[in-house]
């Protein structure tokens, strides 16, 4: 096994691990741990080149970074990604290597589900090191995070009514859900529950029927969801959904959903801020999974009582979010983005020492 590292401007620490042996291609990118040690998923994909890889990751941990720091989990950011196909290259020796590699760190990066990596994967890397999060509940981990997901963004939805309507209440609010899958489905019950009136819709229409039929959502078909007028537009599906295309036809007042990277570019988010429509950064109202993720980290393990407490904290962190958004004049993503960086230099300024004169 070869592990090389890769020197790039504003990260600790990316290296590239190779195992001829099992075939093992992967990178791992540690970009800040002044808030605690780098926790991020583990991606795979058949990436088409290393810079392509190099790119993902680094885009990755630096947003995994800003994530915890908003989300106060006490831990920085990083990320790893395989290269490969996943249903040709998966094998017991693959992912026993990348054991290896993670624990090459020594704690400084920590692992995770991500996309094409599933429990039974995590539970091989595991044999190899201490350092692997979100495992089964039963093995002493804090298992699915999805119920926790939707916790953060049932309550980032109460903080959004907050910041337009002046009060959390949403009863007989009008919200709009696209994606109703492990999150987006909870949520919607959750939101329903509170008094809201919900609209949904998702490419899976069986799922659509099942909880229209239990729940009584109205439905709406995915290719013409924009068109409905609503209070609040929850995207809970894919990223890139808030685009050039898209934003003109929103006819919401507010956005707050858990799907990643929602904006296509930063500059979406001025157009919403121009069009008067609310938006919570995705990575603060989303970070419900990875706050009780971070739980396991804490001296005494996993707590689902200190989890909860935690999440509670999404909508204090969405009102600093709306506060500096309104000081700076600037868009609430970029707000989100200055208060993890205010927060990481806070702490960088505490640690250092006092200076003398
Ligand atoms: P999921 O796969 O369980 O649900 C996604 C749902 O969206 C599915 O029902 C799918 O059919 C639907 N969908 C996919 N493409 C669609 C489209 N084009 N139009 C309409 N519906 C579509 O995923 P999830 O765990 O509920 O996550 C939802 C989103 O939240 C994802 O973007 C995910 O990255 C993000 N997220 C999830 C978590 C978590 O804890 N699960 C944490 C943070 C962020």
């Amino acid at each position: 096994m070869e592990i090389s590292e890769i020197k790039v401007d504003g990260y600790e620490k990316v290296a590239r691990c190779r195992d001829h042996a099992s075939g093992l291609h992967a990178l791992i990118a540690v970009h800040d741990t002044t808030l605690g040690p780098a926790l991020g998923g583990l991606r795979m994909l058949p990436y088409v080149s290393e810079d392509e890889a190099l790119f993902d990751v680094l885009r990755l941990a630096k947003g995994m970074t800003y994530k915890s720091a908003v989300g106060e989990t006490g831990l920085g950011g990083g990320k790893s990604v395989i290269l490969g196909e996943p249903s040709k290259v998966k094998s017991r020796a693959l992912f026993e290597a990348m054991g290896m590699f993670v624990e090459s760190f020594g704690g400084r990066y920590i692992t995770a589900e991500d996309m094409n990596i599933g429990i039974p994967d995590l539970e091989i890397v595991k044999t190899k090191t201490r350092w692997v999060t979100g495992l089964s509940r039963e093995s002493g981990s804090s298992g699915n995070p999805s119920p926790y997901t939707a916790r953060g963004c049932f309550l980032g939805v109460q903080a959004v009514a907050h910041e337009v309507w002046g009060s959390t209440d949403l009863n007989g609010k009008h919200v709009l859900i696209q994606g109703v899958g492990a999150v987006g489905g909870r949520l919607a019950i959750m939101l329903k529950e509170a008094g809201a009136k919900l609209t949904i819709c998702d490419i899976n229409e069986a799922r659509v029927k099942e909880l229209s039929a239990k729940h009584g959502f109205a439905v709406v078909a995915d290719d013409n969801h924009l068109d409905v007028a609503c209070d609040i537009y929850s995207p809970c599906a894919r990223g890139a959904t808030l685009n050039d295309a898209s934003i003109p036809k929103l006819k919401c007042r507010a956005i707050g959903g858990a799907a990643n990277n929602q904006l296509l570019q930063p500059e979406h988010g001025d157009q919403l801020k121009k069009r008067g429509i609310v938006y919570a950064p995705d990575y603060v109202i989303n970070a419900g999974g990875i706050i009780n993720v971070g739980v396991e980290m804490l001296p005494g393990g996993y707590h689902e009582e200190e989890s909860l407490r935690r999440i509670d904290r999404i909508p204090h962190n969405l009102r600093k979010v709306f506060e500096i958004s309104k000081r700076d004049s600037i868009s609430t993503q970029l707000a989100a983005d200055r208060l993890a960086i205010e927060r990481i230099q806070a702490a960088k300024a505490a640690k250092s020492p006092a200076k003398t004169r």
